[in-house]
């Protein structure tokens, strides 16, 4: 099973599953050039596309155009099961920062074929992640600055505050389908600039002050 870690104490949190949601940022949408969807897309990673500082993503055999997108993730701390959003506030232990990485030709063909997104989102290297900071309240992240750069060059630069669905209510949302446990991340989706890496790029990417990270494609 895949882990994140605590940062200050590094100790270890068991990830259950990976939540990811799509399309809840303004500027991203309009990039793809989507509408504002009625409800929010929800898929899954499975843990083991979990990845730590320090270890390479490897470009998977099975897939030509891999895509970054930076997002906030935030680790359930309690378990949440038809939970108000009220309750939603409540249920989250740490935060961090993830790379929702996509093979983008599989996605396109995952498409127009209707099927899922569990091998364009889910490969081996799909998840790349930062330390885990243990968040208070959600009011610490709900208007922070997220960035990710490519060899240097600034590729993604917003703010948490242009998510459509707040944490808090993504929690309302996906729990009303399946129940959300302790450990369980959530993935809240990417703001505009999304785009392609090759072998031997170097992502970096932040959130806050906080938290940075370094990723090296291989
Ligand atoms: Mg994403």
């Amino acid at each position: 099973m895949g882990q994140i870690r605590e940062r200050e104490t590094g100790r270890p949190i068991e990830v259950g599953k990976i939540v990811a949601i799509g399309a809840n940022y303004t500027d991203h949408i309009e990039e793809m050039g989507l509408q504002v969807p009625e409800r929010p897309m929800v898929f899954l990673k499975p843990p083991s596309s979990l990845l730590h500082q320090g270890e390479p993503i490897r470009f998977p055999s099975t897939g030509r155009v891999l895509h970054y997108e930076v997002e906030l993730g935030l680790v359930l701390g309690s378990t949440a099961r038809d939970a108000s959003a009220d309750e939603g506030e409540r249920v989250f232990s740490h935060y961090l920062l993830a790379l929702d990485m996509t093979l983008r030709d599989l996605q396109e063909e995952a498409r127009e074929l209707g099927w899922p997104w569990a091998t364009c989102k889910g490969f081996d290297c799909a998840c790349p992640v930062s330390e885990a900071l243990p968040l208070k309240s959600l009011d610490a992240v709900r208007d922070v600055p997220i960035r990710l750069s490519v060899n240097g060059e600034v590729r993604q630069d917003s703010t948490t505050s242009n998510m459509i669905w707040d944490p808090a209510r993504l929690v309302e949302i996906v729990s009303s389908h399946f129940t959300m446990e302790p450990g369980d991340l959530l993935l809240t989706g990417t703001p505009a600039g999304v785009g392609e890496v090759r072998k031997n790029d170097v992502i970096e990417a932040s959130l806050g002050d906080e938290l940075a990270v370094r990723f090296e494609v291989v």
